[in-house]
């Protein structure tokens, strides 16, 4: 079923999703995806706190599990508090006019960032979707410089 949504802080944006193919293609997709740098990895390690409910709930609607993320980034410095983006692909595309994205906790907003982002086996169109963890503790044993 293809269904429109809308997403973005003041629902702005409209993606058109294949929900049972982008299912499909989560089902198979293995691992819990995304960046496995260490940085990406103290993220994982609380993952659950990070993803709030209304977030959960939009993806799971589009046929996306929230628990594989194709991408996380992490943004901030050694002692400043963690910030990542966490993105993930849907198999769809945008059909709003592609105006300014606008990163945030607590809702989606289509991606635009110059790194593809894809689903593997899934040879459709794609559009990246993502919301911003803010605030993150250093959870790990080992903090490493921020240079690695
Ligand atoms: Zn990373």
């Amino acid at each position: 079923m293809v269904r429109q949504f809308r997403v973005g802080r003041r629902h702005e944006h409209v993606v058109e999703i294949d929900i049972d193919a982008t299912r499909d293609a989560y089902n198979r997709k293995e691992g819990d995806g995304g960046c496995s740098c260490v940085w990406c990895r103290n993220l994982r390690a609380q993952f659950e706190v990070f993803v709030p409910d209304p977030i959960r709930m939009a993806l799971a609607e589009m046929g996306v599990d929230w628990r594989k993320p194709g991408e996380t980034t992490s943004l901030g410095g050694p002692d400043a508090p963690l910030h990542y983006t966490v993105e993930y692909a849907a198999i769809g595309r945008e059909i709003s006019d592609g105006g300014q994205q606008e990163w945030g906790p607590t809702w989606l907003c289509v991606s635009r960032d110059a790194q593809p982002l894809t689903l593997e086996n899934a040879a459709k169109p794609q559009v990246k979707l993502g919301f911003l963890a803010f605030e993150v503790p250093w959870v790990l044993e080992h903090k490493p410089e921020f240079s690695e």
